[in-house]
Protein backbone atom coordinates (compact mmCIF):
# COMPACT_ATOMS: atom_id res chain seq x y z
CA UNK A 1 0.00 0.00 0.00
CA UNK A 2 1.37 3.47 -0.99
CA UNK A 3 2.30 5.57 2.46
CA UNK A 4 1.77 8.95 2.88
CA UNK A 5 3.99 11.10 5.17
CA UNK A 6 2.50 13.53 7.01
CA UNK A 7 5.10 13.67 9.80
CA UNK A 8 5.41 16.64 11.47
CA UNK A 9 9.33 16.39 11.51
CA UNK A 10 11.75 14.56 10.73
CA UNK A 11 9.71 14.67 7.59
CA UNK A 12 8.94 13.87 4.37
CA UNK A 13 11.55 14.56 1.56
CA UNK A 14 11.26 14.39 -2.55
CA UNK A 15 11.32 10.60 -3.65
CA UNK A 16 14.36 11.35 -5.73
CA UNK A 17 16.60 13.39 -3.14
CA UNK A 18 15.48 9.84 -1.08
CA UNK A 19 17.11 7.83 -3.72
CA UNK A 20 19.87 10.00 -4.57
CA UNK A 21 21.35 9.88 -1.06
CA UNK A 22 20.98 6.21 -1.15
CA UNK A 23 22.92 5.97 -4.41
CA UNK A 24 25.53 8.47 -2.18
CA UNK A 25 25.56 5.94 0.86
CA UNK A 26 26.39 3.10 -1.81
CA UNK A 27 29.08 5.18 -3.86
CA UNK A 28 29.45 8.19 -3.96
CA UNK A 29 29.48 10.00 -7.27
CA UNK A 30 31.32 6.47 -9.03
CA UNK A 31 34.15 6.97 -6.95
CA UNK A 32 33.73 3.46 -5.32
CA UNK A 33 33.33 4.92 -1.64
CA UNK A 34 30.23 5.90 0.66
CA UNK A 35 29.24 9.62 1.83
CA UNK A 36 29.56 8.14 5.09
CA UNK A 37 33.52 7.29 4.86
CA UNK A 38 34.91 9.94 3.03
CA UNK A 39 36.61 12.98 4.36
CA UNK A 40 34.59 16.18 4.47
CA UNK A 41 38.37 17.72 3.62
CA UNK A 42 38.51 15.50 0.59
CA UNK A 43 37.96 17.60 -3.05
CA UNK A 44 34.98 15.48 -2.91
CA UNK A 45 32.76 17.14 -0.43
CA UNK A 46 33.50 20.60 -0.67
CA UNK A 47 31.65 20.85 -3.78
CA UNK A 48 28.42 19.50 -1.81
CA UNK A 49 28.96 22.52 0.50
CA UNK A 50 29.52 25.46 -2.10
CA UNK A 51 26.82 24.27 -3.91
CA UNK A 52 24.05 24.04 -1.06
CA UNK A 53 25.69 27.55 0.27
CA UNK A 54 25.05 28.64 -3.69
CA UNK A 55 21.70 27.34 -4.57
CA UNK A 56 20.48 28.80 -0.78
CA UNK A 57 21.35 31.97 -1.94
CA UNK A 58 20.15 31.18 -5.35
CA UNK A 59 16.48 29.77 -4.38
CA UNK A 60 16.11 31.72 -1.23
CA UNK A 61 16.56 35.22 -3.11
CA UNK A 62 19.57 35.92 -0.13
CA UNK A 63 20.96 39.38 -1.28
CA UNK A 64 24.79 40.51 -0.96
CA UNK A 65 25.98 40.77 2.47
CA UNK A 66 24.66 37.64 3.58
CA UNK A 67 26.07 34.57 4.83
CA UNK A 68 24.68 31.00 4.27
CA UNK A 69 26.20 28.65 7.14
CA UNK A 70 25.15 25.18 7.83
CA UNK A 71 25.91 23.68 10.96
CA UNK A 72 24.76 21.01 13.88
CA UNK A 73 23.50 21.55 16.64
CA UNK A 74 19.18 21.71 15.52
CA UNK A 75 17.47 24.98 15.80
CA UNK A 76 17.30 24.12 19.64
CA UNK A 77 21.25 25.25 19.97
CA UNK A 78 20.40 28.46 17.82
CA UNK A 79 18.17 29.08 20.75
CA UNK A 80 21.22 30.23 22.80
CA UNK A 81 23.23 30.87 20.17
CA UNK A 82 21.24 34.24 18.74
CA UNK A 83 22.07 35.94 22.18
CA UNK A 84 25.49 35.11 22.69
CA UNK A 85 26.11 36.97 19.47
CA UNK A 86 23.78 39.59 19.29
CA UNK A 87 22.40 40.32 22.74
CA UNK A 88 23.89 42.96 24.77
CA UNK A 89 21.64 44.16 27.43
CA UNK A 90 17.88 43.43 25.52
CA UNK A 91 16.08 41.51 23.07
CA UNK A 92 12.55 41.37 22.75
CA UNK A 93 10.27 38.30 21.66
CA UNK A 94 7.04 37.38 20.22
CA UNK A 95 5.89 34.33 22.32
CA UNK A 96 3.65 31.94 19.83
CA UNK A 97 4.13 28.50 21.10
CA UNK A 98 6.41 26.52 22.34
CA UNK A 99 9.49 26.98 20.73
CA UNK A 100 9.39 30.32 20.67
CA UNK A 101 9.09 29.88 24.40
CA UNK A 102 12.07 27.78 24.51
CA UNK A 103 13.82 30.34 22.56
CA UNK A 104 13.00 33.28 25.37
CA UNK A 105 14.41 31.05 28.28
CA UNK A 106 17.54 31.49 26.81
CA UNK A 107 17.46 34.85 25.91
CA UNK A 108 16.71 35.36 29.90
CA UNK A 109 20.05 34.00 30.94
CA UNK A 110 21.74 36.67 28.88
CA UNK A 111 20.16 40.12 30.37
CA UNK A 112 16.65 41.14 29.82
CA UNK A 113 14.56 39.29 27.22
CA UNK A 114 11.23 40.93 26.69
CA UNK A 115 8.15 39.47 25.68
CA UNK A 116 5.88 41.66 23.47
CA UNK A 117 3.19 39.59 23.50
CA UNK A 118 1.70 35.78 23.85
CA UNK A 119 -1.29 34.09 22.39
CA UNK A 120 -0.30 31.33 25.34
CA UNK A 121 -3.96 31.67 27.10
CA UNK A 122 -5.39 30.72 24.05
CA UNK A 123 -3.54 28.07 23.56
CA UNK A 124 -1.63 29.30 20.49
CA UNK A 125 -4.53 29.43 18.25
CA UNK A 126 -3.50 32.91 16.86
CA UNK A 127 -1.00 35.51 16.07
CA UNK A 128 -0.89 38.39 18.17
CA UNK A 129 -0.61 41.86 16.70
CA UNK A 130 -1.20 44.32 19.45
CA UNK A 131 2.02 45.09 20.56
CA UNK A 132 4.96 47.48 19.91
CA UNK A 133 8.78 46.43 19.51
CA UNK A 134 10.93 48.20 21.82
CA UNK A 135 13.66 49.93 20.25
CA UNK A 136 16.08 49.92 22.20
CA UNK A 137 15.98 46.34 21.94
CA UNK A 138 19.54 44.44 20.31
CA UNK A 139 17.05 42.33 18.20
CA UNK A 140 13.83 41.00 18.01
CA UNK A 141 12.66 37.51 17.59
CA UNK A 142 9.97 35.59 15.81
CA UNK A 143 9.05 32.55 14.85
CA UNK A 144 7.42 32.11 11.62
CA UNK A 145 5.62 29.22 11.49
CA UNK A 146 4.90 27.87 14.56
CA UNK A 147 4.48 23.37 13.59
CA UNK A 148 2.68 22.37 16.73
CA UNK A 149 -0.34 24.44 16.51
CA UNK A 150 -0.77 25.39 12.86
CA UNK A 151 -0.39 28.66 13.29
CA UNK A 152 1.90 30.75 10.47
CA UNK A 153 2.42 34.70 10.34
CA UNK A 154 0.62 35.40 6.97
CA UNK A 155 2.50 37.86 4.24
CA UNK A 156 0.58 40.23 6.12
CA UNK A 157 1.24 39.74 9.55
CA UNK A 158 5.13 39.82 8.48
CA UNK A 159 4.73 43.28 6.28
CA UNK A 160 2.73 44.68 9.70
CA UNK A 161 6.44 43.28 11.43
CA UNK A 162 8.40 44.84 9.10
CA UNK A 163 6.75 48.10 10.00
CA UNK A 164 6.85 47.65 14.02
CA UNK A 165 10.44 46.54 14.15
CA UNK A 166 11.46 49.90 13.20
CA UNK A 167 15.46 50.07 13.59
CA UNK A 168 15.66 46.94 15.40
CA UNK A 169 17.50 43.95 13.70
CA UNK A 170 14.86 41.19 12.77
CA UNK A 171 15.48 37.68 14.14
CA UNK A 172 13.07 34.56 12.42
CA UNK A 173 12.96 30.84 13.62
CA UNK A 174 12.29 29.56 10.38
CA UNK A 175 12.42 25.52 11.02
CA UNK A 176 9.19 24.36 9.50
CA UNK A 177 8.30 26.83 6.86
CA UNK A 178 11.73 27.67 4.99
CA UNK A 179 11.79 28.02 1.12
CA UNK A 180 8.05 27.19 1.74
CA UNK A 181 7.17 31.06 -0.05
CA UNK A 182 9.23 33.81 -1.24
CA UNK A 183 10.83 35.63 2.00
CA UNK A 184 12.47 39.78 1.76
CA UNK A 185 15.69 38.50 3.34
CA UNK A 186 16.74 42.09 3.40
CA UNK A 187 14.06 42.35 6.26
CA UNK A 188 16.39 39.64 8.37
CA UNK A 189 19.37 40.13 10.04
CA UNK A 190 19.20 36.45 11.00
CA UNK A 191 16.86 33.48 10.26
CA UNK A 192 17.80 29.82 11.73
CA UNK A 193 16.29 26.85 11.71
CA UNK A 194 16.44 22.52 11.66
CA UNK A 195 16.49 21.55 8.05
CA UNK A 196 14.54 18.80 9.08
CA UNK A 197 11.14 19.86 8.10
CA UNK A 198 11.61 21.26 4.59
CA UNK A 199 15.02 20.34 3.54
CA UNK A 200 16.59 17.42 4.58
CA UNK A 201 16.80 14.54 6.98
CA UNK A 202 17.38 15.80 11.03
CA UNK A 203 21.37 16.63 11.83
CA UNK A 204 21.90 19.98 10.08
CA UNK A 205 20.99 23.33 11.07
CA UNK A 206 20.80 26.75 8.43
CA UNK A 207 21.47 30.09 9.51
CA UNK A 208 21.72 32.65 7.31
CA UNK A 209 23.41 35.71 8.61
CA UNK A 210 23.42 39.73 7.66
CA UNK A 211 27.43 39.78 7.91
CA UNK A 212 27.23 43.14 9.33
CA UNK A 213 25.22 42.46 12.59
CA UNK A 214 27.82 40.17 13.44
CA UNK A 215 31.01 41.52 16.15
CA UNK A 216 28.89 44.01 17.89
CA UNK A 217 28.65 42.52 21.70
CA UNK A 218 31.38 43.12 24.24
CA UNK A 219 31.10 38.95 25.63
CA UNK A 220 34.15 36.58 24.88
CA UNK A 221 31.88 34.11 22.70
CA UNK A 222 33.38 30.47 22.76
CA UNK A 223 34.86 29.61 19.36
CA UNK A 224 32.31 26.59 18.33
CA UNK A 225 29.39 29.17 19.06
CA UNK A 226 30.45 32.44 17.27
CA UNK A 227 28.94 32.40 14.05
CA UNK A 228 32.46 34.24 12.30
CA UNK A 229 33.81 31.53 13.40
CA UNK A 230 31.88 29.40 10.57
CA UNK A 231 31.61 32.12 8.35
CA UNK A 232 35.23 32.25 8.22
CA UNK A 233 35.51 28.32 7.97
CA UNK A 234 33.09 27.94 5.26
CA UNK A 235 30.78 25.81 7.68
CA UNK A 236 33.75 23.34 7.72
CA UNK A 237 35.35 24.66 10.66
CA UNK A 238 34.68 21.25 12.40
CA UNK A 239 33.51 17.92 10.82
CA UNK A 240 30.14 18.76 9.26
CA UNK A 241 27.39 16.80 9.08
CA UNK A 242 27.89 15.28 6.35
CA UNK A 243 24.92 12.77 5.07
CA UNK A 244 22.16 15.31 5.58
CA UNK A 245 24.52 18.34 4.32
CA UNK A 246 24.71 16.15 1.00
CA UNK A 247 20.70 15.88 1.04
CA UNK A 248 19.94 19.42 2.01
CA UNK A 249 22.23 20.61 -1.38
CA UNK A 250 20.01 17.72 -3.46
CA UNK A 251 16.61 18.52 -1.91
CA UNK A 252 17.89 22.58 -2.84
CA UNK A 253 18.50 21.28 -6.75
CA UNK A 254 14.90 19.95 -6.74
CA UNK A 255 13.24 23.17 -5.38
CA UNK A 256 15.23 24.76 -7.83
CA UNK A 257 14.06 22.53 -10.87
CA UNK A 258 10.28 22.47 -10.26
CA UNK A 259 10.46 26.05 -10.49
CA UNK A 260 12.15 27.38 -6.64
CA UNK A 261 10.40 28.78 -4.37
CA UNK A 262 7.43 30.60 -6.12
CA UNK A 263 6.12 27.42 -7.73
CA UNK A 264 6.63 26.08 -4.14
CA UNK A 265 4.33 28.60 -2.74
CA UNK A 266 1.79 28.25 -5.57
CA UNK A 267 1.70 24.50 -4.31
CA UNK A 268 1.48 25.33 -1.41
CA UNK A 269 -1.38 27.26 -1.45
CA UNK A 270 -3.18 24.60 -3.19
CA UNK A 271 -2.53 21.68 -0.91
CA UNK A 272 -3.33 23.77 2.12
CA UNK A 273 -6.64 24.87 0.49
CA UNK A 274 -7.96 21.62 -0.36
CA UNK A 275 -7.58 20.39 3.03
CA UNK A 276 -9.19 23.39 4.95
CA UNK A 277 -11.58 23.14 2.75
CA UNK A 278 -12.38 19.58 3.48
CA UNK A 279 -12.33 20.26 6.97
CA UNK A 280 -14.12 23.32 7.10
CA UNK A 281 -17.00 21.42 5.43
CA UNK A 282 -16.78 18.87 7.75
CA UNK A 283 -19.50 17.37 9.90
CA UNK A 284 -17.50 15.70 12.54
CA UNK A 285 -13.92 17.85 12.26
CA UNK A 286 -12.88 21.37 12.93
CA UNK A 287 -9.62 23.41 12.48
CA UNK A 288 -7.87 24.92 15.87
CA UNK A 289 -6.17 27.87 14.38
CA UNK A 290 -7.18 31.03 13.66
CA UNK A 291 -8.68 31.03 9.98
CA UNK A 292 -6.31 33.99 9.15
CA UNK A 293 -3.21 32.87 10.75
CA UNK A 294 -3.55 29.20 9.42
CA UNK A 295 -0.28 27.44 8.26
CA UNK A 296 0.24 26.16 4.94
CA UNK A 297 2.18 23.66 6.84
CA UNK A 298 0.74 22.22 9.25
CA UNK A 299 -2.97 21.45 9.42
CA UNK A 300 -4.34 21.43 12.62
CA UNK A 301 -7.47 20.07 13.62
CA UNK A 302 -9.52 18.27 15.72
CA UNK A 303 -13.35 16.42 16.32
CA UNK A 304 -16.01 18.62 17.20
CA UNK A 305 -17.30 17.97 21.12
CA UNK A 306 -20.11 15.51 20.18
CA UNK A 307 -17.37 13.31 18.19
CA UNK A 308 -14.66 13.25 20.92
CA UNK A 309 -15.32 9.25 21.56
CA UNK A 310 -14.14 8.76 17.62
CA UNK A 311 -10.50 10.27 18.31
CA UNK A 312 -8.91 6.84 18.19
CA UNK A 313 -11.09 5.46 15.58
CA UNK A 314 -10.14 7.85 13.03
CA UNK A 315 -6.87 7.88 13.52
CA UNK A 316 -6.65 3.46 13.27
CA UNK A 317 -8.79 4.48 10.12
CA UNK A 318 -6.44 6.83 8.41
CA UNK A 319 -3.32 4.58 9.72
CA UNK A 320 -4.83 1.67 7.69
CA UNK A 321 -5.43 3.50 4.28
CA UNK A 322 -1.77 4.85 4.48
CA UNK A 323 -2.04 8.13 5.77
CA UNK A 324 1.24 8.17 8.40
CA UNK A 325 1.77 10.71 11.01
CA UNK A 326 -1.63 12.65 11.61
CA UNK A 327 -1.45 12.71 15.24
CA UNK A 328 -1.82 15.97 16.38
CA UNK A 329 1.27 17.38 19.03
CA UNK A 330 0.41 16.09 22.84
CA UNK A 331 -0.28 19.58 24.02
CA UNK A 332 -2.84 20.32 21.21
CA UNK A 333 -4.58 16.78 20.49
CA UNK A 334 -6.70 16.00 18.06
CA UNK A 335 -4.96 15.79 14.07
CA UNK A 336 -1.67 17.38 12.33
CA UNK A 337 -1.06 17.16 8.62
CA UNK A 338 1.86 18.54 8.04
CA UNK A 339 2.06 19.44 4.06
CA UNK A 340 5.75 20.25 3.66
CA UNK A 341 7.04 21.24 0.07
CA UNK A 342 7.75 17.38 -0.58
CA UNK A 343 3.98 16.75 -0.39
CA UNK A 344 2.45 16.16 -3.06
CA UNK A 345 -1.30 17.33 -3.92
CA UNK A 346 -2.16 13.68 -4.78
CA UNK A 347 -1.35 13.03 -1.05
CA UNK A 348 -3.22 15.89 -0.09
CA UNK A 349 -6.28 14.61 -1.97
CA UNK A 350 -5.87 10.78 -0.39
CA UNK A 351 -6.08 12.07 2.74
CA UNK A 352 -8.96 14.32 1.97
CA UNK A 353 -10.35 11.24 0.19
CA UNK A 354 -9.84 9.08 3.58
CA UNK A 355 -11.44 11.81 5.83
CA UNK A 356 -15.00 12.02 3.75
CA UNK A 357 -14.93 8.25 3.13
CA UNK A 358 -14.70 7.96 7.26
CA UNK A 359 -17.52 10.73 7.22
CA UNK A 360 -19.72 8.62 4.88
CA UNK A 361 -19.16 5.36 6.86
CA UNK A 362 -20.78 7.01 10.01
C1 LIG B 1 11.22 21.50 15.17
C2 LIG B 1 11.35 22.92 15.55
C3 LIG B 1 12.39 23.37 16.39
C4 LIG B 1 13.39 22.44 17.04
O1 LIG B 1 14.30 22.00 16.12
P1 LIG B 1 15.54 21.08 16.55
O2 LIG B 1 16.34 21.07 15.31
O3 LIG B 1 14.98 19.75 16.93
O4 LIG B 1 16.23 21.74 17.68
C5 LIG B 1 12.48 24.73 16.64
N1 LIG B 1 11.61 25.60 16.11
C6 LIG B 1 10.59 25.21 15.32
C7 LIG B 1 9.65 26.22 14.75
C8 LIG B 1 10.43 23.85 15.01
O5 LIG B 1 9.43 23.45 14.21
Amino acid sequence: MKKYNFNAGPSILPQEVIRQTAEAVMDFQGEGLSILEISHRAKYFQPVVDEAVALMKEVFHIPDGYSVIFLGGGASLQFCMVPYNLMEKKSAYLNTGVWAKKALKEAKGFGEAVEVASSADANFTFIPTDYEVPQDADYFHITTNNTIYGTELSDAKLQDIYKKKGGVTLVADMSSDVLSRPIDIKQYGLIYGGAQKNLAPAGVTFIIVKDEILGKVSRHIPTMLDYRTHIDGGSMFNTPPVLPLYSAMLTLRWLKKNGGVEAAEKRNIAKAALLYECIDSSKIFIGTAKEADRSRMNVCFVLKPEYQDLQDDFFKFATERGMVGVKGHRSVGGFRASLYNAMTIEGVQALVDCIKEYERKL
